[in-house]
Parts: structure tokens; sequence; C-alpha cells
């Protein structure tokens, strides 16, 4: 079963019109790549990415209050076994940072709450606040057949949870959608409602796309299967999602990053100082040096590109292509790009 957030996300659109569209970026910054990714690693109880995610996320800014914040919120959908467990991981992924001289902002604590009236009434207002419906609306379905999880829904997630200030109602519905994306199939009708919440939140369409695709990398074992869209790169012809891992600057004479390339997008003309080595991982990919002909790449395919070597690579036409870019010999400069690959020499390809 694989429903697309994207037909869900139009749905919504629809259903809320164009005045609830702020002017959001269409695409996930990194805080909430992070908050994604640590959410969606909890309800999977996939202990070894969450590590990873949590490693990003303080290296990224987000303090260990917020952390703790967003591990809590997953209880209520994921559940108290994946909440606790995720809890454990990040007490050693602190103290593991402890021991090697780290130092983690701990951040502010939760502001405290002066309202007098009662939970329910709180709740229920917040979450009319939250999805725009009525909190006067009659209860249908599960609320009205077991009224007593409405109120815990309102006393509880909704005044109790969602009251804490530690992370926005944006910040929560997103970390949300990442844990329905997650757990997939049979929770279809609240991963819906949720999405119609986040497009309320200022969550665009293309970043719930993006969150899909980074939850679905991590569900299906590829966890280099993400990245940043790269905008306005004059050397990609199209879209193009870059990851860095490993930077010229932290010492060791390379640099590693991930790139995948939209159908169709390849990059200009260009060679490396110290040279290239691209290891394919997904999609159908070409490669060609200067004056040879185009070589089809596939996933397992590794490319050793020598240094100071004219080249460029991209997808194929009718496919996504993914590699990880190994850069070599750094030290002794990067890259220089030249002209654009034309549409001619693109379409060289004579097959294998
Ligand atoms: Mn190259």
């Amino acid at each position: 079963m694989r429903t697309t957030i994207l037909s869900l996300a139009s749905f919504a659109l629809l259903a809320l019109g164009s005045a609830a569209r702020a002017q959001q970026a269409d695409t996930l910054n990194t805080r909430q790549q992070h908050i994604v990714t640590i959410a969606a690693a909890t309800a999977l109880g996939d202990i070894g990415n969450l590590k990873t995610s949590l490693v990003r996320g303080l290296d990224g800014g987000m303090t260990v209050n917020e952390i703790k914040e967003l591990l809590v919120h997953a209880y209520a959908y994921c559940g108290f076994p994946r909440s606790l467990r995720a809890l454990q991981t990040f007490m050693d992924v602190l103290d593991d940072r402890k021991a090697q001289g780290i130092t983690d902002t701990a951040g502010r604590e939760v502001s405290p709450v002066d309202d007098p009236r009662d939970k329910y009434t709180r709740g229920a207002e917040l979450l009319e606040k939250l999805s725009g419906t009525p909190k006067d609306a009659p209860k249908t379905g599960y609320a009205a057949f077991a009224p007593i999880i409405e109120q815990y829904l309102k006393e509880h997630l909704f005044c109790d949870i969602f009251e804490r200030d530690l992370l926005t109602w944006q910040e929560r519905e997103l970390a949300t959608v990442s844990i329905l994306t997650a757990l997939g199939e049979g929770v279809e009708p609240m991963l819906k409602s949720h999405a119609a919440i986040s497009l309320r939140q200022g969550i665009t369409e293309g970043a719930l796309c993006q969150m899909t695709k980074i939850v679905n990398g991590l569900k299906n074992g590829d966890p280099f299967a993400r990245g940043m869209l790269m905008r306005d790169n004059p050397n990609f012809t199209d879209k193009a999602w870059l990851q860095g891992y490993v930077a010229p600057e932290d010492g060791f004479d390379c640099s590693v990053s991930s790139v995948t390339f939209a159908p169709g997008c390849r990059n200009s003309w260009h060679s490396h100082r110290g040279g290239q080595i691209l290891l394919c991982t997904s999609g159908k990919g070409y490669y060609q040096e200067k004056g040879q002909p185009i070589r089809l790449l596939l996933p397992g395919d590794v490319v050793k590109i020598a240094p100071d070597v004219i080249h460029w690579h991209g997808a194929a036409p009718d496919s996504k292509f993914t590699h990880i870019a190994i850069g070599t010999q750094t030290d002794k400069g990067g890259v220089t790009w030249m002209e654009p690959v034309t549409d001619e020499e693109y379409s060289g390809f004579e097959g294998e």
C-alpha cells in the first residue's frame, strides 16, 4: 500500500482554499528535516538511524530539551514503548557525546501555563484553532462511540502536551505526519487529517512530499536517500538534491556526499583537481568523459574519475538517479566547471 501524501495533501488544499496557504518554503529547512528523521526513526524503532538523527539534530542546533519534547510528543502517536526506547537512546547519545568532550545545550525549559480553566475546555479550544473544526460540532465516529477517548484527547493530548511551548504547533504536526507515514498501513485516516492540519499550519505540499521521501528512505533501509533541493545551481540543468556527509574541511583529504538527479537532469562539463569516485545507489544514470561514448550507470556501478579528466554525470531521461560522490585528494583543489551539456550531447547515448 503506497498512498501518496501528495494526493492527501491535494485533497486538503482543495478543502482549505488558498487563504490558508501562507508564503512558506516549498522544502523542509534543516531543523524540520531533523524533526522528520528523529520522529520517524522513533516510530520505526530504528535505533541505528535514531542515533544518527539525534546526533545530527544536536549538531544542527536543536537543544536537548527540544529533542526530549519531540520524543515525548511521539508517545501520543506511536506508544510509550517506542517513546521510552527513544528517550533511552537519547540518554546514551548524550553520554557518548559527553565522554567525547562535546557540551550539548540544554536549552530553555517549558513555560508555565497560567490558565484557570479546566483541561477539557483548553484542549477543545486549542484543537479548534489547530484544525479549524468548530469545538462544539456534534460528536461522531469514535468520539460518540467511546467518549472517554475523546476526553483523553482533549484533556491530555491537546491540553497537557500541545500547550507545552518547546515545540511549535507546526513542528508537532510535522512530527506527527512523519510518525504516521512511518507507521504506514492502517493509519491512513489519521495521516489524511494530520496532513490537512499540517497544511493549515503552513507546511507546504512540497515540504510534505519531501517528508514522505525522507521517511520512505528510512523505511526502505537507504539512509543516504535524502537531501536538500539545490536552488538556482547553474551547473545543473534541472532539480537535484544534495546531502553532504564529509566536507574537505573535516581533514580527511576527501569529501563525501549523496546527489540525486531528477530524470533528465545532468551537471555541466567539469573536472576535479584531485579526482572523484561515484558509487551508484539507485535509479539509472549517465556518465561521459570528453571524447568517449556515454556510459549507462546502474545501482552498484563504480566510476573512477582520474584528476583533471573532463566529464559530466546525471540521470537518464526516464529515471531519477542517485550516487554517492567521493571527492578524492581534495587538498589538491576543487571542481572546475565548464559549459553545460547540450541536449544534443545528452541524447547521444547509444545503448549498451
Ligand atoms: Mn564529477
